[in-house]
């Protein structure tokens, strides 16, 4: 049995919304209240999880995806609205999040043959509608849940294969590495969930490591912050600047790598430097050898691993890649120049 280390991970980070509510934006994420229970159910299904191994579905399961309708309150798997196969929705919001999931899903499993997100073709749970103009998306452990937004700062946050790709990968992270969701690790964690984010973006949209924009959020802006994103993987810290967000704070190097205690010990601050790696690496080698690359190191790492361990672990699957001719031969050499262009 791997490690179970579940994270509350939300994809507005704690201190956008705290620049909005300074700025007077009257943004509803209520993750104070709903957090508590979310963490009490979740450690009790992870301890069951653990304690009885056999409750885990066979790995020849299909994955099954179930749509729920929150209804502008707080509780999920509430209404279910659309089920794996059924017929669509009147809601585009139902069908959309649908999609997109099918989509995470299928990617996972044509790249790496991984089975939903624990490999043992665990059922999606995609709750919609959650809370009023709730303006977050968020995987808990076991599901995802979206809220509409409230249209002029963010839209609808089911709407976007990102947000969607990036949440569900932390259910990937959960069951593979397990990284902890605080300092270093925290900030692989919200790495991985970026560039599976934006390499499904990437294969959805038809895209290439050149051609695409890798940014994180840009299409759950609403009109208020029209061209601005959340995260920029090829240049962090300039996602955002405006008046009512403040400044983008991602760093892209160890150099002014942030030191302190929020957000976690800044997992969706630090998580620039090694997605500026990411970056690199794709733009040297495609972003699919790159994926890959990513995705066989993942399943090495430790609850644990920091960024300089986990330069290590990369540069052992570069080679072993190589040597099966998975990834081109001058890989580990890229990999190398890239962790030393963010100082590691
Ligand atoms: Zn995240």
């Amino acid at each position: 049995m791997k490690n179970y280390h579940a994270c509350n991970c939300h994809i507005i980070p704690p201190f956008v919304v705290d620049e909005l509510k300074k700025s007077g934006v009257n943004i509803s994420t209520q993750t104070k209240t709903i957090s508590r229970e979310f963490r009490a159910r979740r450690a009790e299904q992870i301890s069951l999880r653990n304690s009885q191994p056999f409750l885990l579905a066979p790995p020849t399961k299909n994955s099954d995806r179930f749509v729920y309708d929150s209804k502008a309150t707080q509780h999920q798997r509430l209404l279910l609205v659309r089920k794996e196969g059924g017929v669509a929705s009147t809601d585009q919001v139902v069908n959309k999040v649908y999609e997109n999931a099918g989509a995470v899903r299928d990617y996972y499993k044509k790249a790496f043959n991984y089975l939903s997100v624990d490999n043992h073709g665990a059922d999606l749970i995609l709750n919609v509608h959650f809370g009023q103009e709730y303006a977050n998306a968020f995987w808990d452990g076991d599901q995802m849940t979206f809220g509409d937004g409230d249209g002029q700062v963010f839209i609808n946050l089911a709407n976007a294969l990102d947000v969607t790709a990036h949440e569900l990968t932390h259910g990937v992270v959960q069951y593979t590495a397990g990284l902890n969701y605080q300092g270093q690790s925290g900030a692989l964690n919200e790495h991985y969930a970026d560039v599976f984010g934006s390499v499904i973006k990437q294969v959805a949209k038809n895209q290439t490591a050149a051609t695409a924009d890798w940014l994180i959020g840009d299409e759950i802006m609403g009109p208020a912050l029209q061209g601005q994103a959340l995260r920029s993987m090829k240049a962090p810290g300039t996602a955002y600047n405006n008046s009512l967000m403040g400044k983008d704070p991602q760093p892209d190097h160890m150099n002014t790598i942030y030191k302190g205690s929020a957000d976690n010990g800044g997992v969706h601050i630090n998580s620039g430097i090694p997605n500026k790696v990411f970056f690199l690496v794709a733009t040297a080698i495609q972003t699919d050898k790159a994926a890959l690359l990513w995705f066989e190191t993942l399943k090495t790492l430790k609850p644990t691993t920091s960024f300089k361990s986990f330069k290590t672990a990369m540069l052992k699957l570069a080679k072993k890649l190589a040597k099966a001719g998975s990834v081109p031969a001058t890989t580990e050499a890229t990999v190398k120049q890239s962790f030393e262009a963010v100082g590691l």
